[in-house]
C-alpha cells in the first residue's frame, strides 16, 4: 500500500491553475433548450461532447472493475503521456526515465516538454535493468518513470514492475498498449494498492480504432482529477467517444480478431524461424514480431519494393525488423516475399 501525497508531486503553477470552466461544466442538468455555448441550433454534430465522457467511463467501469473517478479518456494514449509531463515536470529542471529501447513517444513528449529523459538499457534479456536503476532513484528531480509492457519494439513483458512501484516516490506510468495481446493480466489492479501509478491503456490496437484516436488511463482519482483539469475541455469529440462506445460492444468481434491474430502470430513464428535470412524471431507478448535478420536495411528496402511494408528498427536494435501481425493473407505474402529473398 502507497499513500504518496500526489499534490506534491504537482508543477506549482498547475497547482494554481483555475481550469476552464466550460458551458456543459456549469449546466449539467436536463435541459430542452441551450443556448449556453454557441452553437449552431441546426446539425447532428452541432452540440460539443461530453468533456468527461461520462457514457464511455460507465462502460469500461463496469468491463474493467474500475470506479468511473479512476478512468481518464485521451485524445490517443500520447495524450495521456504529454499530460503527464505537463502536470508533473517541471521543463527545464524535473526529469523522467524510461527502460530502452522503448516506444519513441516518451522521448519526443520529454523534448517538446524540455524534460530530460535518463534512458536506461534494457539487459540482454531486454529486461529493466535494477542495478543500473537503483542509482537514479535518489535523485529528487526524478519525477515520472515509464514503463512500456509488453513492450514495444522487443515484444516481451517486463519483469519487476511492482518492485519498481514499491521504490520509487514519483510517478510510474505502465503502458499496457498490448496488454490484451499478452498471457500476463494488466496491473489496473494495482492502481488501488499504488497511488502513484498510472496505468494506460488504449483503443488502437486490439480494439481496432486507431484512427479514432481514443487512449485510456486508469489511476488514484487524485491523479485523475489533475488530468482533467489540465486536458483541453473538449479533448475526445463526439464521433470518437460513440466508436469506443460501439468497439466495447462488439465483445464478440474483439475476441475472434484476438484469437485469429494470436493464432497468427504463432503461425509466423514458426514460418519465419524456418527462413535462412532470418536469424533470431524473439518471443512476443503483443501483436508483432521482432527479427533479427542478416542485413535490416537490405531486407526492409526489398520488401518495400514489393509494396510491404515493416518497421526497420535497425537504428535501435542492430539489424532487426517489427513485423506487425496482419491478415491471414498479408502475412502469407510477407513469408513469400522473405522466402524469395536471397539472405
Ligand atoms: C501503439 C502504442 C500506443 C498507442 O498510442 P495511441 O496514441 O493510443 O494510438 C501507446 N503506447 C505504445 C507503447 C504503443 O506502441
Amino acid at each position: 500500500m502507497k499513500t504518496i501525497d500526489i499534490n506534491q508531486l504537482v508543477r506549482k503553477n498547475i497547482l494554481a491553475l483555475q481550469p476552464y470552466s466550460s458551458a456543459r461544466d456549469e449546466f449539467k442538468g436536463d435541459a430542452a433548450i441551450f443556448l449556453d455555448a454557441n452553437e449552431n441550433p441546426f446539425g447532428t454534430l452541432n452540440r460539443y461532447p461530453d468533456p468527461y465522457q461520462k457514457k464511455l467511463k460507465q462502460a469500461l467501469s463496469e468491463l474493467k472493475q474500475m470506479p468511473t473517478e479512476q478512468i481518464f479518456i485521451g485524445n490517443g494514449s500520447d495524450e495521456v503521456i504529454d499530460l503527464v509531463y505537463r502536470i508533473f515536470c517541471e521543463p527545464g529542471k524535473d526529469k523522467a526515465l524510461t527502460f530502452s529501447p522503448t516506444y519513441g513517444i516518451y522521448e519526443v513528449s520529454a523534448n517538446i516538454n524540455d524534460v530530460p529523459l535518463i534512458k536506461i538499457p534494457l539487459t540482454a534479456e531486454f529486461q529493466p535493468d535494477l542495478n543500473l536503476l537503483e542509482p537514479q532513484l535518489h535523485d529528487q528531480h526524478l519525477k515520472v518513470i515509464f514503463i512500456c509492457s509488453p513492450n514495444n519494439p522487443t515484444g516481451n513483458n517486463f519483469d519487476h514492475i511492482e518492485t519498481i512501484l514499491q521504490q520509487f516516490d514519483g510517478i510510474v506510468v505502465v503502458d499496457e498498449a498490448y496488454i490484451d495481446f499478452s498471457e500476463r493480466a494488466s496491473l489496473i489492479n494495482l492502481v488501488a494498492q499504488y497511488n502513484n501509478l498510472i496505468v494506460s491503456q488504449t483503443f488502437s490496437k486490439a480494439r481496432g480504432l486507431a484512427a479514432a484516436r481514443v487512449g485510456v488511463a486508469f489511476a488514484n482519482e487524485a491523479i485523475i482529477t489533475w488530468m482533467n483539469k489540465v486536458k483541453p475541455p473538449y479533448n475526445v469529440s463526439a464521433l470518437n467517444q460513440e466508436a469506443a462506445l460501439d468497439a466495447l460492444k462488439q465483445s464478440t468481434t474483439y475476441d475472434t480478431q484476438k484469437k485469429t491474430l494470436l493464432e497468427e502470430r504463432e503461425k509466423m513464428v514458426v514460418a519465419l524461424k524456418r527462413i535462412p535470412l532470418i536469424k533470431k524471431v524473439y518471443p512476443s507478448a503483443a501483436n508483432f514480431l521482432l527479427a533479427e535478420v542478416s542485413d535490416a536495411n537490405k531486407i526492409y528496402a526489398a520488401l518495400t519494393n514489393k509494396k510491404i511494408v515493416v518497421r526497420n528498427r535497425h537504428s535501435v536494435i542492430q539489424n532487426c525488423l517489427r513485423i506487425t501481425v496482419g491478415t491471414p493473407e498479408e502475412n502469407q505474402q510477407l513469408i513469400q516475399e522473405l522466402q524469395s529473398l536471397q539472405a
